[in-house]
């Protein structure tokens, strides 16, 4: 810490802005000019994306898959209530539109929802309509 450089008899403490020159000065001759407490030099944040890749991945995909149509909000139940109906078994279901059984098992409860694609094969198996145009 070097004296300060209007007075030159107390130890600078603070950096200040008199008639437009950038100062080291004590206390009291910070009195006659601008203090800037730091620096000025900018800061970079502290908040950066650099963390946060790959955690849009899921987003992206979704958006990707519904180009145009979207699945029904209420797909789970159509499905449930046309299985039901027809009598068939997730097994039978699942072999005839050659997807896994479990992640058919799934979409029907409604934990999964399902790619447009597989949405149009159970449409055509069932004959159940589950997509829908957005407005
Ligand atoms: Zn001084």
């Amino acid at each position: 810490m070097g004296d300060c450089e209007v007075c030159g008899s107390k130890p600078a403490a603070k950096v200040a802005i008199i008639e437009g020159v950038r100062l080291n000065v004590c206390y009291d001759c910070a009195k006659h000019g601008k203090v800037i407490e730091k620096p000025a030099v900018a800061m970079p944040k502290a908040k950066g994306p650099a963390h946060n890749m790959g955690t849009h991945a899921k987003g992206k995909a979704a958006a990707l898959q519904s180009s145009r149509e979207e699945i029904m909000d209420d797909y789970a139940e159509i499905l449930h209530k046309q299985i039901s109906k027809i009598g068939l078994s997730y097994n039978q279901l699942a072999m005839s539109i050659d997807e896994n059984e479990s992640y058919l098992k799934r979409v029907v409860h409604g934990d999964t929802l399902p790619t447009l694609k597989l949405a149009k094969k159970l449409e055509r198996a069932l004959n159940i309509k589950i997509t829908e145009l957005p407005e």
